[in-house]
């Protein structure tokens, strides 16, 4: 029997992990509880931790749980910017789920887009109170308008589709461009000076930290509305509530927010929020806020748990895994470790 410390835990987790676990003769322990370097002790006796985006493991975190003897990390989800992949390498070996429904996020970018332009998030509120009027409820069409995407990988490239079918025109910005796409990719500069809409698709770096910040918000178009259900702080929060008070910034569709890690995932109704950035934005008329569900889709959540328990008993198996993250591999994200175990 294998063992995992499944932190972060959530009842809509539970089940499908719960089912790919009995079949194939893993125990996931559940906690509630993220991991911290407060609850590292919860994984002890544990072959592995089961993580998620708000886990916290720095190099602290990884040694600790190699001291309790924990061989594997197993991300149950594709951005892995809070592991410190370089110093896991030797330690612990770090799996993720590169890919389990891209189609729930970009889905879920165009349904924000849709709400925020035409207004259905006032309209669902003003008819249920059954007020009929439709003052202030004027939107925009994205036939003809022109969406930038930056990151052209598998959700991007979705997204990019979905956009094509509502007409919009499409171009691109990639430090890495794919070959023979037939995207149009122009420099950064270019996609904020033409784009009415921004979506962002790229993961988390230190170069992408900030994409867009007060330089960049000079550069946009006035009135483009900025999506981002990548990772939160691709967006300076402060620059873009700046840029929404001065109106240079008609909508932002927000999935994902840069001090996300204690607010999003709980219920805090009741409870006065400490985040003023965040309580100034999420009273803008024109800005719309989910709690990093772009990836919360029934197909996904069973994709995630058999991806996950598969990298698990793939690498008990060889000894290596597919989805291993090395940030010694020459691709880091793709590479799969079919000549060579990383360590
Ligand atoms: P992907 O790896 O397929 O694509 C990422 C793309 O970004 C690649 O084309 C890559 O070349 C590009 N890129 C890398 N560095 C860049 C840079 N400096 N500037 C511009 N582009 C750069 O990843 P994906 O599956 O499409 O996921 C994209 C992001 O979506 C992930 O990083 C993750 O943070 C986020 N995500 C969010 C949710 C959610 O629920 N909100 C769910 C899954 C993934």
């Amino acid at each position: 029997m294998i063992r995992f410390a499944f932190y972060d835990a959530k009842p809509y987790d539970i089940p499908s992990f719960e089912k790919y676990g009995r079949e194939n003769d893993i125990e996931f322990k559940f906690f509630e509880t993220r991991l911290t370097p407060d609850t590292i002790n919860l994984a002890s006796g544990c072959d592995g931790v089961c993580i998620f985006v708000n886990d916290i493991v720095n190099a602290d975190v990884i040694d600790a749980l190699q001291a309790e003897g924990v061989r594997m990390i197993a991300l149950r989800c594709a951005g892995y910017n809070n592991v410190d992949i370089e110093h896991a390498f030797g330690r612990i070996h770090v799996f993720n789920v590169p890919a389990y429904s891209p189609y729930a996020v970009a889905e879920h970018a165009m349904a924000l887009l849709l709400t925020s332009i035409r207004r259905i998030h006032k309209a669902y509120i003003r008819t249920r109170d059954f007020n009929f009027s439709l003052n202030g409820l004027t939107g925009f069409e994205l036939h003809d308008k022109t969406v930038g995407v930056v990151g052209t990988g598998k959700i991007g490239r979705i997204f990019m589709d979905i956009c094509r079918g509502f007409g919009m025109k499409v171009i691109a910005y990639d430090k890495f461009p794919a070959k023979d796409s037939g995207i149009e990719y122009v420099s950064l500069d270019e996609l904020f000076a033409r784009s009415d809409v921004i979506s962002l698709h790229c993961p988390l770096t230190g170069e992408t930290r900030h994409t867009i910040n007060a330089t960049s918000i000079k550069k946009l178009k006035k009135g483009v509305v900025i999506i981002n259900t990548s990772r939160g702080a691709l967006i300076d929060s402060e620059a873009l509530l700046e840029g929404i008070k001065e109106r240079k910034i008609g909508a932002a569709c927000l999935d994902v927010y840069e001090e996300e890690a204690n607010v999003f995932f709980h219920d805090f109704s009741g409870h006065i929020v400490a985040d003023d950035v965040l309580a100034r934005l999420i009273s803008m008329p024109n800005v719309i806020v989910t709690s990093h569900q772009a990836f919360l889709t029934e197909e996904a959540l069973s994709n995630i748990a058999e991806t996950t328990v598969k990298n698990i008993l793939q690498f008990e198996a060889e000894g290596q895994c597919v989805n291993e993250l090395c940030y010694r591999c020459p691709k880091f994200d793709t590479c799969s470790h079919e000549l060579h175990k990383c360590f």
